[in-house]
């Protein structure tokens, strides 16, 4: 079977790549990757407040030079069983297309088209400010998160915010003051060499080139302002909340400056421990005590930096005191059962046959890591990756150094 993972690389001549994959299906998936977000919305750049880069992903598919009628290209994309979406970043703004192999030609001249020489209009930008108001009356009340525990413990126990809520939607004042003449000049930014093309399915190279010859493209350098993740408050504390009946015990770490290697081992090893075939906390906890129905592991990385929490959920205060005198002597009691660790490496391969089953979940991956690391890595080297960890030596620096009493933090959910 051939690499899922494995793309091509064609240089254009204006010096930006095209990763590709041939794969034989009636349809293509294209991804544009552009290297403006929302940590470019600021006053320093060209175009720059807050807000911007959001505005300008609503209004990129409106009109265009070729294709001036309000709304043509996601009717003609559309009508044709195609889809067409954007998504801001916070250092790049994704474009996606996908549609029949047979229109993808046509479809791609138009979307490059409202990407380069997008048309404002006065009356577009109003209908927008009121949508792009009402997007952040929405995300506002639980921000960066969506619900009340994940927003207290993300804002006040750890700090994951990379941009303030202000810099990514702009506030009422930001929208009144987008204009044609700002989005014509923050879209100035969209024309960079370091833009990433990726595309998946049945396609003429060439014909791709061509579309993208017609446009100049250049070295562009913006400033950025982003934060970085933290702790806020260090010592263990509890707070009460009115979403929950019971206690739910937290433990979580934050880290700056981490390899793809560590990454994987932190992954590896949180899933190790809490899942539910043979994980050693899951077994402890609930197969054996009855305390706690479903603990959850969960992991969020950007860049090398990266934040983990272990939720477990509990009945009474006397679970959590167990739970606390224990948990640490329970995780290192498996980097010691070398057979464990060996089942969970093949447990993970094994389930990795079901991965990228479906070109959409290839491109997503390979985003992921072109936008991380400048290069898609394939199915072998994650594999790779994973069997780093069948020698336990290996998964005792991944505990020590992420996962041991000196780095983690615990925090006290209660019921209200
Ligand atoms: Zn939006």
């Amino acid at each position: 079977m051939k690499d899922r993972l494995f793309f091509k690389i064609k240089k254009m001549s204006n010096g930006i790549d095209i990763h590709y994959q041939k794969v034989d299906v009636p349809f293509v998936y294209l991804s544009i990757i552009i290297p403006v977000g929302s940590t470019h919305s600021i006053s320093t750049n060209e175009g720059g407040i807050n807000g911007v880069a959001h505005f300008l992903e609503h209004m990129i598919f409106e009109r265009s030079k070729n294709f001036p009628e309000k709304g043509v290209l996601e009717k003609f994309v559309d009508l044709n069983g195609g889809y067409i979406n954007a998504d801001v970043g916070l250092e790049e703004t994704i474009f996606y297309l996908s549609i029949s192999n047979k229109l993808f030609d046509k479809a791609m001249s138009r979307f490059c088209e409202h990407l380069f020489n997008p048309v404002f209009k006065e009356e577009d930008i109003k209908i927008q400010r009121e949508i792009i108001r009402n997007e952040r009356k929405q995300k506002e009340r639980y921000y960066p998160e969506n619900n009340e525990i994940d927003n207290y413990l993300n804002t006040k126990w750890m700090k994951t915010e990379r941009v303030p809520i202000r810099q990514l939607f702009g506030s009422d004042s930001d929208l009144n003051k987008i204009d044609i003449k700002i989005l014509e000049r923050f879209n100035c930014n969209y024309r960079s060499k370091k833009i990433k093309v990726l595309v998946s399915g049945k396609f003429n190279l060439k014909n791709i080139e061509k579309i993208f010859s017609k446009y100049f493209f250049q070295n562009i350098k913006l400033k950025k302002n982003i934060e970085h993740i933290d702790w806020k408050e260090k010592k263990y504390k509890n707070k009460k909340f009115k979403d929950i009946k019971h206690p739910i015990y937290v433990i979580g770490g934050i880290f700056n400056n981490i390899s793809l290697k560590d990454e994987w081992g932190i992954r590896f090893l949180g899933i190790l421990l809490t899942n539910y075939s043979h994980g050693p906390l899951y077994t402890w906890l609930r197969k054996e005590k009855g305390i706690s129905y479903s603990m959850r592991f969960s992991d969020d990385s950007y860049g090398k930096e990266i934040f983990w929490k272990m939720y477990i959920p509990t009945n009474k205060m006397a679970d959590v005191e167990e739970i606390r005198l224990n948990i640490h002597k329970k995780i290192k009691e498996i980097l010691n059962d070398a057979k464990l660790i060996k089942n969970e490496v093949k447990r993970r391969l094994y389930r990795r046959v079901f991965f990228y089953q479906d070109i959409a979940d290839r491109m997503d991956m390979a985003e992921n890591y072109l936008i991380r690391d400048g290069v898609i890595y394939t199915e072998k080297y994650f594999d790779n990756l994973t069997k780093i960890f069948e020698n336990s030596k290996e998964l005792e620096k991944i505990y020590d150094k992420y996962f041991s009493k000196k780095v983690v933090r615990e925090f006290l959910c209660l019921s209200k």
